[in-house]
């Protein structure tokens, strides 16, 4: 058994990570160590943004999945989540969406700080990105991670989708990362010169990795945090299939919203009935490390038979998002309820034959900030036994009934005249499928992740919040959480460019 010491110790060179590797070492007075289970990625298929629906499964992907849903017919879920230097931004779907200012205005309540209000980020989104439409007061335009708004790459159905949201009275947004979030536009995207950008590609540069006080540590497993007392004091790690120890003046956990409460349960930090039955010792009582488990749902879908050929995507499927007040889908103002998006093809779950792609598009549809939580647990202590992921889709009659609205709009967009260009014939959920009991079961079959799982480490200011305000564990003296498990309530849209901003906003504070 080797021991090695850093002054910083990351655990997880995934979305959040990458980001932090690279702003902490630029202090050079500080040894930084990044910890990654997965290798860099070799896979050139990760490059190529069509094809981010058919590289999950593959060996960087830590394959996770559900519990059956009760409230998704019982289905099981998959959820793929990045094993692989730059984590899940190597699978993603590249669509940056910040959130609209009033979903981090409850982050700034919910942690009693500022710094985490949408004016609070703002100075980590601009930091984190380079936007092809320029620098401008909301958006960045000299960071390290590209995000680029098409054009003429644009499918035309989509802009058949887009002329019938204006149709029907949906306002008009000049892109997603404005103060407005209701209106429709083509998506913005984490892609430069055609092919994505992860993370670690954006800010992991030859550059950065040269520097003589950060170590990038590939291959190595963390299983659990050795505790002594109040403080961590080394992780234990397999690395080349030998056990070792890394130790580190102050750890930081950014291993994602499923894998970091996984690690801290097999530390022992956790619902002491939870560790018991699966074999771990407590050491200290946290029930809530795990809970407020929530995710965005998208039923796909809302598919069409097309008239005429649909070209390939020249982008990545799904490429505009639209963001809608359900009660009022003109309205521009506030923060949205539903989401729709237009897939290029047809984009249909498990549950139905897949029509051949060529004559078909798909609105997907979905609802922004769904109110049932779930929670995860470990299965067992080791690294390797399945977790129990339980999202509780679909268990409360707001998100089922917001669900029910979602796809009526979607069919209202669907009908407009903009579209009898495309328009042959609905296909799902097809005419027939019109009284309530018979959409409910509908969605129930047709909803599956937007891959957006959060929450299992929420910040706050009360006493069950697992991490506080500057984002330190609550309990432990060095330990730090800095990831998409701290994010309180999701945000409307996608949770990437969010992430990333909390990463900026962590390392702002520790220049
Ligand atoms: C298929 C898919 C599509 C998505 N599409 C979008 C999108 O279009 N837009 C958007 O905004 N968001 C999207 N997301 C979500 C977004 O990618 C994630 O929310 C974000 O990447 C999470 O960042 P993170 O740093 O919390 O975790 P991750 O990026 O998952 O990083 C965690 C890292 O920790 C490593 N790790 C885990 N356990 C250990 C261990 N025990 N030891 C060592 N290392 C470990 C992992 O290998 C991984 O590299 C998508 C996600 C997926 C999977």
């Amino acid at each position: 058994m080797t021991a090695q010491h850093f002054d910083v110790v990351v655990v997880g060179g995934g979305s959040a990570g990458s980001v932090l590797a690279a702003r902490l070492s630029e202090n050079d007075d500080r040894q930084v160590a990044l910890i990654e289970a997965g290798v860099a990625p070799t896979d050139p298929d990760i490059a190529k943004p069509a094809m981010w629906p058919f590289i999950q499964g593959r060996d960087y992907d830590w394959a996770y999945e559900t519990v059956p849903q009760p409230g998704t017919a019982n289905r099981i879920h998959p959820w793929p989540r990045g094993r692989v230097l730059g984590g899940s931004s190597c699978l993603h779907a590249m669509a940056h969406v910040r959130g609209h200012p009033d979903d981090f205005a409850v982050w700034a309540e919910a942690t009693g700080s500022d710094r985490w209000s949408y004016d609070g980020l703002l100075p980590g989104f601009l930091r984190s990105e380079r936007f092809s439409g320029g620098a401008s007061e909301l958006h960045g335009g000299d960071g390290p991670l590209p995000v680029w708004l098409p054009d003429e790459e644009v499918n035309p159905v989509v802009r058949a989708y887009i002329a019938a949201g204006h149709e029907r009275g949906v306002p008009t947004l000049p892109d997603h990362n404005g103060r407005n979030l209701n209106g429709t536009s083509p998506n913005s995207l984490t892609i430069r010169d055609g092919k994505r950008v992860s993370v670690a590609d954006a800010y992991l540069t030859d550059d950065v990795r040269a520097r003589p006080n950060l170590t990038i540590l590939t291959g190595v497993s963390v299983h659990r945090l050795v505790i002594d007392g109040n403080r961590v004091t080394g992780l234990a790690v397999t690395r080349d299939g030998r056990d070792e120890t890394i130790t580190g003046d102050e750890i930081i956990l950014s291993t994602g919203s499923v894998a970091t409460p996984l690690l801290l349960m097999r530390s022992g930090l956790g619902d002491p009935d939870v560790l018991r039955r699966a074999g771990v010792e407590c050491r200290l009582s946290r029930p809530a490390i795990g809970q407020n488990l929530h995710d965005h749902l998208l039923g796909a879908g809302n598919v069409y038979r097309s008239s005429q050929a649909v070209p390939p995507t020249k982008l990545q499927h799904s490429e505009s998002l639209m963001y809608l007040n359900a009660a009022d889908i003109t309205e521009a103002k506030g923060v949205p309820d539903i989401v729709l998006g237009c897939v290029t093809g047809p984009s249909v779950s498990e549950s139905f034959a897949a029509v051949a792609p060529g004559f078909a598009y798909t609105f997907l549809f979905g609802v922004t900030h769904p109110s049932s939580r779930g929670y995860l647990s470990i299965g067992g202590p080791d690294l390797h036994d399945k977790p129990v992921i339980d999202p509780a889709y679909l268990q409360t009659d707001h998100d089922r009934t917001t669900f029910r609205r979602a796809l009526d709009v979607a069919r209202e967009i669907g009908s407009a005249q903009a579209l009898t260009a495309w328009k042959a014939e609905e296909l799902l959920p097809g005419p027939g499928v019109r009284t309530t009991a018979e959409i409910d079961d509908f969605i129930a079959r047709a909803v599956i992740t937007h891959h957006h799982p959060v929450g299992t480490c929420r910040m706050g200011k009360d006493a069950d919040a697992i991490v506080d305000a500057d984002l330190r564990f609550n309990g432990l003296d060095n330990l730090s959480i800095v990831d998409a498990s701290v994010i309180p309530t999701i945000t409307s849209g996608p949770v990437h460019a969010a992430v990333l901003a909390i990463a900026e906003t962590f390392a702002a504070g520790r220049r």
